[in-house]
């Protein structure tokens, strides 16, 4: 088997070299639920088959939820026989699982051994005018090397990057989770809208998210529209680039800072790529293919931390930043965690700041918090599972009743 069939990543490599046909009934299996149409198709050539049979199994895996080759009815009994024998589909396994009274749903996954080899999923839900969308934040790495000071991801360190399969299984897992108990021929997919916006930096993990934003926009998969995939990046200047050229998906940065001064400290990885570097790759990537309605803006997220980046200042500085980049802007109320050093700006703060952009010809929106009954907001995962201790469920308290004051006062 050439090893570039399976290019995903170092684990599928292993899995699937681990189990070529020629190789021992004890090998582990390839499994299938990570590879993309072309990895697949070539798979099945390699195994003696024609590959077409490559968008068939992804249509029972992707759409129809079925992780049982038996039930692959369009497929002859041989060849069913014959994946069973090598193949697996297998979504990592789900260590935690919380549905909030909002509606928002969170996973927590177990990715390897020990107490920090866990990665989160949340599914939001929103009803806006184009109808109802659920949107999927998925985790492209267990933890992250940048260290921004912000992130409670960042305080975990990097431990390893996730598989392909275990990037598409939060897609798979959380449509599924509607579907359970429909009858297979009846599913559908659920989940409207993705963001990489999870744990890890995606732009870190290249080829394996790649691949997966890959069989999101699939038709044989999940088929979803390029707007509705976004990727979320604190700024990886060359890999931006790269993205232009390799695939059509929405771009979201995590801005967080509108001086190099103030950036280098909130988001460390602007040392190396500061912020007109930045710009201009944001840039270079609308101007890609301008046109396209996945790039017709760029996404700018920005965290609102009190008394660090909320004055007046820094909006103005943004506007003067952002003058010649057609984007978007998300005001991110900052969520604490144990030990932040940060507090979340106050309501009026935020929007206050929100005015000066909207009123400088900005769409600037607020992101709204939402299940904090289950510790479900993006870039804020993990963390309370890998800490159960007192301290932790107290702060939880502590930021539910200061979201509760928010509310209210919004
Ligand atoms: N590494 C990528 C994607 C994951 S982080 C990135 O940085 O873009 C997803 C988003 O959540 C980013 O915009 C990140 O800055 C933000 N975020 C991280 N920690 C946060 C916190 N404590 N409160 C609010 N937003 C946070
Ligand atoms: Fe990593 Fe993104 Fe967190 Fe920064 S904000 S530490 S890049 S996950």
């Amino acid at each position: 088997m050439s090893t570039e069939v399976l290019a995903a990543s170092a684990t599928d490599v292993q899995q699937a070299s681990a189990s070529a046909p020629a190789q021992s009934a004890t090998a582990e299996k390839v499994n299938l639920l990570g590879m993309s149409r072309p990895q697949m198709e070539k798979f099945f050539e390699e195994l003696g088959e024609k590959k077409f049979r490559a968008g068939q199994v992804m249509k029972w895996i992707h759409q129809f939820f079925v992780t049982d080759f038996a039930e692959m009815t369009n497929i002859s009994g041989k060849l069913r026989e014959k994946l069973e024998k090598i193949c697996e589909i297998k979504a990592p396994e789900v260590v935690h699982k919380n549905y909030s009274k909002d509606g928002t749903r969170k996973w927590v996954f177990r990715v390897g051994e020990g107490e920090g080899s866990l990665v989160e999923t949340v599914l939001i839900p929103a009803e806006d005018k184009t109808g109802s969308r659920k949107t999927l934040c998925i985790s492209s790495q267990v933890g992250c090397a940048l260290d921004c000071s912000f992130c409670s991801t960042g305080k975990q360190g990097f431990q390893r990057d996730l598989t392909q399969a275990e990037i598409i299984g939060q897609l798979w897992m959380a449509n599924y989770s509607y579907m359970e108990d429909v009858p297979v021929i009846e599913r559908e997919r659920s989940v409207t809208n993705v963001v990489m916006m999870g744990m890890g930096e995606p732009l870190l993990n290249y080829d394996a998210v790649l691949n997966s934003m890959r069989i999101m926009l699939d038709d044989f998969a999940y088929g979803m529209s390029k707007r509705r995939v976004t990727l979320s990046t604190s700024g990886v200047v060359p890999k931006i680039d790269q993205l232009a050229q390799d695939i059509d998906v929405a771009l979201a940065i995590s801005l967080h800072a509108t001086n190099n001064q103030l950036r280098d400290e909130l988001v460390p990885i602007n040392k190396k790529y500061p912020l007109e570097q930045l710009i201009a790759a944001c840039q270079r990537y609308i101007g890609k293919d301008g046109n396209e309605s996945a790039r017709k803006h760029v996404t700018i997220e920005y965290v609102m931390l009190d008394g660090v980046n909320d004055h007046p200042e820094h909006a103005q500085q943004m506007i003067k930043l952002l003058k010649n980049l057609p984007s978007k802007i998300n005001l991110i109320p900052f969520n604490p965690f144990p030990h932040a050093p940060y507090g979340r700006s106050s309501r009026n703060r935020i929007i206050s700041f929100q005015k000066t952009l909207s009123d400088a010809g900005f769409v600037c929106t607020i992101r709204q918090t939402r299940g904090d009954d289950i510790d479900a907001a993006c870039g804020q995962l993990v963390g309370q599972v890998a800490d159960r201790t007192r301290r932790a469920e107290q702060w939880k308290k502590k930021v539910a009743a200061q979201n509760e004051i928010i509310r209210s006062q919004g």
